[in-house]
């Protein structure tokens, strides 16, 4: 049996186990009855085509993919550098081979790149950053979850496949994506740093793929896939769809912490420095220094395949980030976490305000959590947790985080609430407000509550720490019922409601009911 019979049959029985063993047609598949024969092209597609012209017309020069770079990314000025070259360079060769394709078959080493560097410094920041401007598919996967068979582990080609439907399925424009592999170090195969030998088989089948080869869209365990083959087929729009994908241009990038690899190379260039003096700080305290100086024959020994060294030319080491940096962050970069907890709140129109002393020493305590600027989100969460809680219903629309703030959130919280209680009990009285028109919404009848009787729902809703729209639900479950039967006997619609009435519903409103049934039918009376 061949590869097509093979995967025709393996559909064949996935279209049994869900519709059993009858003809069907496509109009029985869900997602198959809204295409049409000759769909127009929607706004994705345009867009698609828009980044695939720009690829075939790109001119961009390494200072603009920098400068753009800056505004989100701090520090890493080399990362950017090389990176931004290395971009320019294939996408420069990319368009060159769109142009005359003959070149495609001249010798062309690929700009792949391997980017070292610890945790939450940035890495795929970088590299999504500059997919963006670009506009090609980006998709990020981790080394470890590929084993050199496919079968235990993820099978590398998926991420082509991946790739693909990153792009919406447009393979012209997944052909020019960027895939980027995470945590390369842990596919090293020697013993002392990998997890096992089967590293040097993922490594050489990721090999193939940063060459040249062609990857089926298509896997016969992909039952998805195979509908939507057979969907754009049964679409035409006149032209063949394709199968599979070329990798020649989709460009590779690698990363990984290789905290071990520094303690090597600092071996390596504290022996050469015996005589010949070549240390290369002398103070250097930071052995995360030392991957800057890494060397082909460093990630060899580490346990990298030379081949697969050699089709990784680029490589860049990323540095720590201080608390100066993590500061930097979060007043200077786009999009900083800062700017997301303010918009979160802004969501609720609350304002929120930091003072430059706060941002220091949440800084300074994300240094200290060792995950580079990823330890910043861990910090904010810790400090406005509760306030994320408590805020939206206290009526609340400024507040500052001062370093009281972070020192003792909660005291800090307690303080602001209570300084607050005027307009918590506002707050309390439009949830109110809006609990009577969600009342007359519901049943067609118009509840009123008097000043007492509000003041007195506030004062019930603040001491028992609950919500307007919860105190009110539980007090007034069966008041509709009870209401409605009053309203038909009296011919009315409108109630207005006092305290009295709200400290004891029930027995209120049972008198109301015998009552109603007393004076029946009694149309001007009010209650
Ligand atoms: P890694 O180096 O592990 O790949 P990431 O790039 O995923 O780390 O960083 C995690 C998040 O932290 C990013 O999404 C970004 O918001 C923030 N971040 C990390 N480094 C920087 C940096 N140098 N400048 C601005 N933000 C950063």
């Amino acid at each position: 049996m061949n590869d097509t019979e093979d995967t025709l049959d393996v559909t064949q029985k996935k279209l049994e186990e869900i519709f059993g063993k009858r003809p069907i047609h496509f109009s029985e598949i869900p997602f198959m009855t809204t295409f049409h024969p000759h769909p127009e092209p929607t706004k994705d597609t345009q867009e698609e085509d828009a980044f695939i012209k720009q690829i075939e017309s790109f001119n961009l020069k390494p200072k603009d993919i920098s400068d753009y770079l800056d505004q989100y990314v701090i520090k890493q000025n080399e990362a950017k550098k090389v990176l931004s070259v290395a971009i320019c360079d294939h996408y420069n060769h990319v368009r060159q081979c769109i142009q005359h394709p003959e070149k495609a078959d001249e010798l062309y080493l690929k700009q792949n790149v391997l980017v070292l560097g610890p945790t939450g410094v940035g890495k795929t920041y970088l590299i999504r950053n500059i997919a963006k401007r670009i506009g090609v598919p980006f998709i990020k996967a981790d080394a470890t979850k590929f084993s050199e068979t496919g079968y235990i582990g993820g099978d590398v080609e998926d991420l082509i496949r991946n790739l693909v439907k990153v792009a919406n399925g447009n393979v012209d424009l997944a052909q020019y994506g960027i895939v980027y592999i995470d945590e390369i170090d842990k596919i090293a195969s020697s013993s002392s740093h990998g997890r096992d030998v089967s590293g040097r088989g993922v490594q050489i089948n990721l090999l193939k793929l940063m060459e040249e080869t062609e990857v089926s869209l298509l896997t016969p365990t992909d039952m998805l896939g195979q509908l939507q083959a057979a969907m754009q087929m049964q679409r035409g729009q006149g032209k063949q769809q394709k199968t599979f994908i070329n990798t020649r241009h989709i460009l590779f990038i690698f990363s990984g912490a290789f905290d071990k690899l520094s303690e090597q190379v600092k071996r390596r260039m504290d022996q050469g420095s015996i005589g010949f003096n070549v240390t290369p700080s002398a103070d250097a305290e930071d052995t995360q220094q030392y991957l800057h100086q890494a060397q082909t024959q460093d990630f060899i020994q580490y346990g990298f395949e030379p081949e697969f060294v050699g089709r990784i030319p680029i490589r860049v080491a990323c540095d720590n980030l201080d608390k100066k940096d993590l500061a930097r962050i979060l007043t200077d970069a786009e999009c900083s976490i800062l700017k997301q907890y303010k918009n979160d709140f802004m969501g609720y129109d609350i304002d929120m305000d930091i003072t430059t002393e706060a941002i220091d020493e949440i800084a300074a305590r994300a240094e200290q959590e060792k995950t580079g600027a990823r330890g910043l989100m861990t910090v904010f969460e810790k400090i406005l947790r509760n306030f994320k809680f408590e805020l939206p219903s206290s009526g609340i629309h400024f507040f500052e985080v001062n370093t009281d703030t972070v020192n003792d959130p909660n005291k800090a919280l307690k303080q602001l609430l209570l300084s607050n209680q005027s307009l918590l009990s506002e707050q309390r009285k439009a949830d109110l407000h809006a609990y009577e028109t969600a009342f007359f919404k519901e049943n067609n009848l118009h509840i009123t509550f008097t000043e007492d009787a509000i003041q007195e729902l506030v004062r019930q809703s603040i001491l028992s720490d609950k919500s307007m729209m919860a105190l009110c639900n539980s007090l007034f479950k069966d008041l509709a019922y009870g209401l409605k039967i009053v309203a038909r006997n009296e011919n009315k619609d409108a109630f207005s409601l006092d305290k009295d009435f709200v400290t004891n519903v029930s027995t209120t409103i049972s008198q109301w009911i015998v009552n109603s049934f007393k004076s029946n039918p009694a149309p001007q009376a009010t209650q």
